[in-house]
């Protein structure tokens, strides 16, 4: 597996994120995006809830999107 750099959330420097947020993010932000952002921020950003995204990312797990892996 190809290993990732630590990302850290845009809006909360001290806060690092899993491999699953950061899959989250490319898969609702786009992938060519820079800035990342952790469940909190992302939740804002959308008007979702933390838990819509949680249930997201095992949504896409459960799927065959190749970032989840
Ligand atoms: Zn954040």
């Amino acid at each position: 597996m190809k290993k990732q750099p630590t990302r850290y959330c845009h809006n909360c420097p001290q806060k690092k994120l899993d491999k699953d947020t950061v899959a989250l993010n490319l898969k609702l932000l786009g992938r060519e995006i820079r800035d990342f952002y952790c469940l909190e921020c992302m939740a804002e950003t959308l008007e979702v809830t933390v838990q819509d995204l949680l249930d997201k990312i095992e949504s896409y797990k459960e799927g065959d999107c190749e970032l989840f892996k």
